[in-house]
């Protein structure tokens, strides 16, 4: 690209799932007058990756949902509890409406697309210069919001991956409940380190998206997935015969208690898994971006920087730092850590306290019903190695993707079925 950099007020750095939020969300807060370009070297369109969350119904994301769940389901190895969510909703939301809706923000903000990749980025406290990766320089911009993958400030103590398989299924009869989530069921075989389970998303009586998933320290093969799904699909009972495959998504989202760095510089914000909106322990991340996008066209609209709340209060990315722990040592048993977490809460307080919205009361009655004595464990190993980071350097984990990485092939959705 040969054209001269330009001067805007909004810079989008990465153009995903973070920036397409904020980019509706400008457009639904009637922001206009805001030169805003957008960075990245993939324009998203079309489906690659699905969205499940929760939320309260009554929101712009209503006419855009493939479907949604007002009961859902955990299943243990002995137990299927059934929870109402009400006032909240589980949600499912494929990737081709949100980019479209971003996509029709982008002509209404008038918004420059560059289609490079953008590397190093200098703040002057005044203004943000973005160059391209091999140097020249691309844009100048009053703020910039970047969400391109990056790495936390420092290594976690636990680094975990949500990595996960799933199949769009298509049944030639009617096999699934519509009106029947499966959340989490765990009654898949266990890793020996970490933790999985299945779960199944309806869509319809003939429709629905199946996943194999695993909370744990590595990536398995290809076929490790197959079998996994193979097996659960057998569980759940399904003749092959009568099924058919109609696209596969893979995922690898970061588990870690390594601090994402939210504000790097004054006039730089990072949105996203990159700005540590994703929870660690539990990989959603969805939740998180839809609020702080708001967050940010609300600054916006009102003439304020636009500068989102953090995605998490610090103490709840604590109790996630400690959980981690306490699974990664296996001082606590997976599927009876989360199956109690749902069983001794209601339902609504387990998700509003996993989107950060819990008050210090609610966290004692969550913290409550886990296991005492290997909580007890993991918190002062947590504080043992607080204190032994301070004195020794750590190493990078292993699975950071480097910024310069444009798009992963271990993410995203393929049509081709299997
Ligand atoms: C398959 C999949 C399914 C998921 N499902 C769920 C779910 O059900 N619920 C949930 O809560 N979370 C889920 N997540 C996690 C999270 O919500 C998504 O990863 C989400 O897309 C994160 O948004 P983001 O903007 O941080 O990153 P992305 O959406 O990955 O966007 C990052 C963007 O940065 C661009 N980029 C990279 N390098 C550069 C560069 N140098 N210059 C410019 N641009 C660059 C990329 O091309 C990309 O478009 C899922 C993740 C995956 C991969």
């Amino acid at each position: 690209m040969d054209s001269p950099p330009v001067d805007v007020d909004l810079a989008l750095v990465g153009g995903g799932g973070a920036a397409s939020l904020v980019l509706a969300a400008l457009d639904r807060h009637r922001v206009r007058d805001l030169r805003v370009a957008v960075v990245d070297p993939v324009h998203r369109r079309g489906q690659d990756r699905t969205w499940a969350f929760w939320d309260e119904p009554g929101n712009d994301l209503d006419d855009l949902l493939s479907a949604s769940w007002s009961r859902v389901e955990v299943v243990g190895p002995d137990a299927r509890h059934a929870l109402d969510l009400a006032p909240l909703r589980y949600a499912m939301l494929r990737s081709g409406p949100i980019y479209q809706r971003a996509a029709e923000a982008e002509r209404r903000l008038d918004a420059l697309r560059i289609p490079a990749a953008a590397g190093r980025v200098d703040d002057d406290g005044d203004r943000v210069l973005v160059h391209a990766v091999d140097g020249r320089l691309l844009l100048r911009a009053r703020w910039l919001l970047d969400s391109r993958p990056t790495a936390p400030r420092r290594p976690g103590r636990t680094n975990w991956l949500q990595h996960f398989r799933g199949w769009w299924l298509t049944a030639d009869r009617p096999v699934f409940d519509p009106d029947r989530a499966v959340l989490m069921d765990f009654r898949t075989p266990q890793p020996t380190r970490g933790v999985s389970f299945g779960y199944v998303l309806p869509v319809d009586s003939r429709y629905a998206l199946v996943e194999y998933t695993e909370f744990s320290p590595g990536l398995l093969t290809g076929a490790a997935y197959d079998a996994a799904l193979t097996g659960y699909r057998d569980l759940l009972g399904l003749d092959p015969a009568r099924l058919t495959v109609s696209e596969v998504e893979n995922g690898v989202i970061p588990m870690t208690d390594g601090p994402f760095v939210a504000r790097p510089s004054p006039r730089v914000v990072r949105l996203g898994t990159a700005g540590g909106a994703t929870r660690p322990s539990t990989g959603f991340t969805f939740s998180a971006m839809y609020r702080q996008a708001d967050q940010v066209a609300r600054a916006v609209a009102s003439g304020r920087p636009p500068v989102p709340a953090p995605a998490y209060p610090r103490r709840h990315r604590w109790m996630d730092a400690v959980a981690l722990r306490a699974l990664d040592a296996n001082l606590v048993d997976g599927p009876d850590f989360f199956g109690r977490l749902f069983a001794r809460n209601p339902a609504p307080r387990v998700l509003r306290f996993l989107d950060g919205h819990t008050s210090v009361v609610e966290d004692l009655a969550v913290m409550r019903s886990t296991r005492l004595r290997p909580m007890v464990t993991a918190t002062v190993a947590d504080a043992a190695a607080r204190i032994r980071d301070r004195i020794t350097p750590a190493r990078r984990p292993a699975w950071v993707v480097p910024p310069a990485v444009v798009d992963s092939e271990s993410s995203g959705t393929d049509g081709s079925g299997q």
